[in-house]
């Protein structure tokens, strides 16, 4: 009998463990991860640019994420790091829930108190698939996203007075850490037991010993950077960054193979 289940467990697990995983970029820290079936967007919907600093999603990309059009029919939830405005939307994350009745939306309260307080009203059902994430520095978690094992948040330091959640996504069996805007000098003791294929970081770690540190402390891991500012171009990326590798630019996507 076990040897049988054995046998029907590994007759089925190529056909789970064969899409592959598609981090698909958006705009400075936004990422839509999907194996075809299943996605989660990260700090996709923002609105502040600061002056032009930091790009925004493009009008069309901004509705099909809001409506659940494709390629981001497949959205399950919606993560944001942080309420800083490169990074998180609370109206347009409002008008995202209301929108896709079966999505949830989870970020700090700080977020989801916005979202509460937005000129655009919550529909009924979509308050109850608000989740706040009641993390800090004292109770960091990791914390499963309940209902959402495959998602985990974690606090780590960002800055003074701003709650940044980091995410860790596992898809397709490719496991994703997201940093939002976490500062190289935080402590990362909070993931010390989880294990990445893929470690989405602001670009300024490559340039800090304590984030190159970091980096260099997760060999396994393939490290991207984000966050790159919206004048960028090829070589002042080169620049800064040598080889190491980036996402920048709407659309463009990096595909993890899966065995
Ligand atoms: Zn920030």
């Amino acid at each position: 009998m076990r040897v049988l289940l054995t046998a029907a467990l590994l007759a089925g697990s190529p056909a789970i463990a064969s899409a592959d995983v598609t981090i698909r970029f958006i705009a400075n820290e936004g990422v839509h991860i999907s194996d075809g079936e299943t996605g989660v967007l990260i700090d996709a919907l923002t609105w502040n640019s600061y002056d032009g600093t930091y790009a925004l999603p493009s009008d069309e990309a901004r509705t099909a994420m809001i409506n659940g059009e494709a390629p981001y029919d497949d959205v399950v939830a919606l993560l944001f790091t942080h309420i800083h405005g490169d990074h998180s939307d609370p109206a347009a994350a409002v008008e995202f829930l209301n929108a896709q009745t079966g999505a949830i939306v989870a970020a700090s309260s700080q977020i989801t108190d916005a979202m509460r307080n937005n000129e655009t009203a919550l529909d009924e059902s979509a308050d109850q698939r608000m989740i706040p994430v009641d993390l800090s520095a004292s109770e960091p978690g990791p914390w499963p996203l309940p209902g959402y094992e495959f998602i985990k948040g974690a606090w780590l330091y960002h800055t003074e007075g701003v709650d940044n959640i980091t995410w860790h996504v596992e898809i397709g069996g490719v496991s994703i850490l997201h940093l939002g805007d976490t500062q190289p000098q935080a402590e990362f003791p909070v993931w010390a037991d989880t294990d990445f294929d893929v470690i989405l970081y602001p670009y300024w770690f490559a340039q800090t010993p304590e984030g190159i540190a970091f980096l260099d402390s997760r060999p396994e891991a393939r490290a991207i950077a984000f966050h790159i500012p919206a004048a960028a171009t090829p070589l002042t990326i080169r620049a800064g960054l040598g080889e190491r590798e980036y996402l920048f630019g709407e659309g463009s996507e990096v595909v993890i193979e899966t065995e």
